[in-house]
């Protein structure tokens, strides 16, 4: 089998918390080797749409690094369904490009500048009859996959739920999947991207509006930005806890929440559950010997 969500686990993690904070995290990194967590829950409602409305090919965009691309090219091919990859940059090649390659999916190079306008990309391949799914996952099905992610392991003794925030796709998923009594917070992984509340707000319902919370003080510079800082906190977070991280999107998460519990943001006593997402081929863009793990 490609996927398995009964390998995810809730694994704790005593070095982030103190007397008045547990800390764990869901792992849903353990899905796949490959295929990011989060994407493969994005995903599953948009491929059963594609289904029901008969569309046997899926396409969809994304960077040569993207995680978005590689699960929708497993997801496909595990549904049967085909699949092609809008992919920025004239010119790429990298593993992630490769492996979505090697599950399938054709590849369809557009110029950085063309890649700005999606519409007009979809618009000259409009009589094909393919389903379309936006950058990363973005939507309310995407949403709604995601909040199954809260169903995989009994999550009701958590106080507050924290994940990486790139379209907030999964953050909505979170809002919408949380109960009355659990805080959910988004880290950002984007520098400035205030429009945030906005995308997750525009996929919940009226009693959600506003039911999470955004922090923008943890990009590290931006988008897959990776200073030596962040790597290093990657290695020692592996010694510490034998916890995997990617430099785009988990390494971030598990920083800041560390620093907001020393800064005593969690409202005390705090059960905290950190949403692993996955996506550890993004490390394959690293000089090799990076990373200790
Ligand atoms: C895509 C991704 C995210 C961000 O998810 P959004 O729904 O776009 O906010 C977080 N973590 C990982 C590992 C991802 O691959």
């Amino acid at each position: 089998m490609l996927f398995d969500t009964n390998k995810i686990i809730v694994q704790e993690l005593p070095s982030l918390g103190n007397e008045h904070t547990k800390v764990s995290t869901l792992r849903t990194d353990l899905i796949h080797p490959i295929v990011s967590g989060n994407k493969w829950f994005k995903l599953r409602f948009y491929l059963e749409e594609a289904k029901r409305l008969k569309c046997n090919t899926v396409a969809s965009f994304g960077g040569a690094y993207s995680n978005h691309i590689v699960a929708l090219a497993a997801s496909c091919k595990l549904n049967g369904l085909s699949s092609i990859g809008f992919i920025r940059g004239e010119s790429c090649n990298s593993p992630t490009l490769r492996e979505a390659e090697a599950l399938g999916m054709k590849l369809h190079f557009i110029s950085r500048e063309a890649y700005k306008y999606k519409e007009v990309v979809m618009g000259e391949f409009a009589n094909k009859g393919w389903f379309w799914i936006k950058e990363g996952g973005y939507g309310i099905n995407g949403a709604l996959g995601a909040a199954s992610i809260l169903l995989v392991k009994n999550c009701s003794a958590f106080t507050h739920i924290i994940c990486a925030a790139g379209t907030g796709t999964m953050l909505a998923g979170l809002a919408l999947g949380a109960n009355e009594n659990q805080s959910v917070v988004g880290i950002s992984v984007l520098k400035n991207n205030f429009g945030l509340n906005e995308m997750v707000n525009a996929l919940l319902p009226p009693e959600k509006i506003n039911a999470f919370t955004t922090i923008h003080d943890y990009h590290f510079g931006g988008y897959a930005k990776h200073p030596t800082k962040l790597i290093e906190y990657m290695n020692q977070l592996y010694s510490r806890e034998q916890l995997p991280t990617d430099i785009v999107y988990t390494s971030k998460l598990f920083y800041a929440s560390e620093d907001l519990i020393q800064q005593q943001y969690f409202k005390r006593p705090a059960n905290l559950l950190i949403i692993h997402s996955g996506g550890l081929q993004g490390n394959r863009s690293l000089e090799p010997g990076s990373l200790i793990f």
